[in-house]
């Protein structure tokens, strides 16, 4: 026991998770790979590997059931657990789903949250297995554990990029942020006057993805398809710059990105600028697109080229070198990694 009291907020999540890993000791053969990257590896035989992720939901930190469609909530929270499997080209095959209540919530609510959770199993092909329920003091709590397959050739880490690596992320980035920004506000106009009606006219795509976000599945079978396995991989669920950080201290590397091909649909842009934000703010640091951001070799370039779902936004240097981005007037501005701090 260490003496006297550190304040969580002074490590932040990613510092409690290092403290956590240092103190556990792996017992068992068959545990691959533990604590440190979006899901476990546990061997099942020789060939075979198994994925397990999980992650957990909090009224009033995750959602806001009052802008929130508690059947969207419910796939939400299965496609996150998703994405923790595609990021390391796996395949999800079942879940479990644990919940804590309050008596605020009525059957016919949680009818609701399952036909979310199952529209998801449907859409990701996944057996929900079983989970857990509980009494809460206040609000809803949503605990899902995944399961997924893969092979130990087609595995693919964080901590593997090496240097001279093309990074590359799929669709565009910032919009689930800015979709929340816009939900966060139409709450307040409302909570001062409930007649005004809401302002949502073309907000569908961003709200969409805050509300509704996709595991990018897809990108996991063109690989197969297109035989390439990145060289390192990670969702991005906290906002590009936190993953590029975990990418690069994992695989002990640095990387240079570029301001101008930071992909960003047009739809977002036009809100960024009505809300006079940074739009590399928001891709940079905005969180939950659950997009992929992975590294390949230069030699597998030609084969995603063409994929308009990949863009290509830098390459990996040495570990000297640091994370930079490479402005629009090509400044070079160190890459600071926020993450959600919740303490
Ligand atoms: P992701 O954002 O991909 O879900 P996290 O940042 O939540 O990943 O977690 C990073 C790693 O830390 C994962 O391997 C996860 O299993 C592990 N982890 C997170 N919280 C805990 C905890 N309380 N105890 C043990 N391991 C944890
Ligand atoms: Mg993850």
């Amino acid at each position: 026991m260490s003496e006297g009291r550190t304040e969580l907020s002074q490590l932040g999540e990613f510092g409690l998770i290092d403290k956590i890993k240092k103190n556990i000791k792996l017992q068992n053969p068959e545990t691959i790979f533990g604590i440190g990257d979006d899901a476990a590896v546990v061997s099942m035989d020789e060939k075979n590997l198994m994925l397990i992720s999980t992650d957990m939901m909090v009224e009033g930190i995750h959602f806001d059931l009052s802008y929130m469609p508690i059947k969207h909530l419910g796939f939400k929270a299965v496609a996150t657990n998703v994405s923790d499997i595609a990021a390391m080209n796996g395949f999800p095959k079942q879940i479990t789903v644990s919940l804590a209540l309050s008596n605020r919530f009525s059957l016919e609510a949680i009818e609701e949250l399952y036909e979310g959770i199952k529209t998801a199993c449907e859409t990701y092909k996944i057996d929900l297995i079983g989970g857990d329920t509980t009494a809460s003091m206040k609000g809803l709590i949503i605990s899902i554990t995944i399961l997924g397959v893969s092979l130990p050739e087609k595995i693919v880490k964080r901590s593997t990029a090496q240097k001279g690596d093309i990074v590359c992320v799929t669709g565009d980035l910032g919009a689930a942020y800015v979709g929340l920004q816009i939900l966060r506000r139409e709450k307040e106009v409302y909570k001062s006057n409930p007649e005004m009606q809401p302002e949502l006219e073309g907000k569908d795509y961003i709200i969409g993805r805050q509300l509704k976000p996709n595991a990018r599945m897809d990108i996991i079978h063109d690989f197969a398809e297109l035989n390439i396995i990145p060289t390192s991989m990670i969702d991005i669920s906290d906002g590009l710059a936190s993953e590029l950080m975990h990418i690069c201290t994992q695989s002990g590397v640095g990387v240079q990105i570029y301001e101008d091909k930071l992909p960003l649909d047009n739809r977002t842009l036009e809100t960024i600028s009505e809300l006079n934000m940074s739009s590399t703010v928001c891709m940079l640091n905005g969180g939950e697109d659950y997009e992929l951001l992975f590294t390949i070799k230069q030699s597998d370039y030609e084969k995603i080229k063409n994929n308009p779902e990949i863009c290509t936004i830098g390459f990996i240097t040495e570990k000297e070198k640091g994370l930079h981005l490479v402005s629009q007037n090509q400044q070079l501005v160190p890459l600071k990694a926020q993450g959600w701090v919740h303490f």
